[in-house]
């Protein structure tokens, strides 16, 4: 990876960006409100869960969205 590689789910300037196509994203949630429509039910009420196991659950979104799965493929199972 480069040194131009920052952190998911922050713009250059700081500012909250979509997880899944880098527009701009409201605090507290992990994706814009064009891309969250699109991720399965049961994906979307997993990953609204705030327990021990939410990052565990991020990181199974993160991964798969590198992975290129469509946004209504998406499958959290923690
Ligand atoms: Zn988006």
């Amino acid at each position: 990876m480069t040194a131009t590689r920052r952190p998911h789910g922050a713009g250059p300037d700081g500012a909250l960006v979509c997880l899944a196509c880098d527009r701009p994203r409201e605090a507290g949630h992990y994706l814009c409100r064009s891309c969250w429509p699109a991720l399965p039910g049961p994906a979307r009420i997993r990953l609204c869960r705030r327990d021990r196991l939410a990052l565990a659950r991020l990181r199974q979104l993160v991964d798969q969205l590198h992975d290129g799965t469509p946004l209504n493929q998406i499958e959290i199972t923690l």
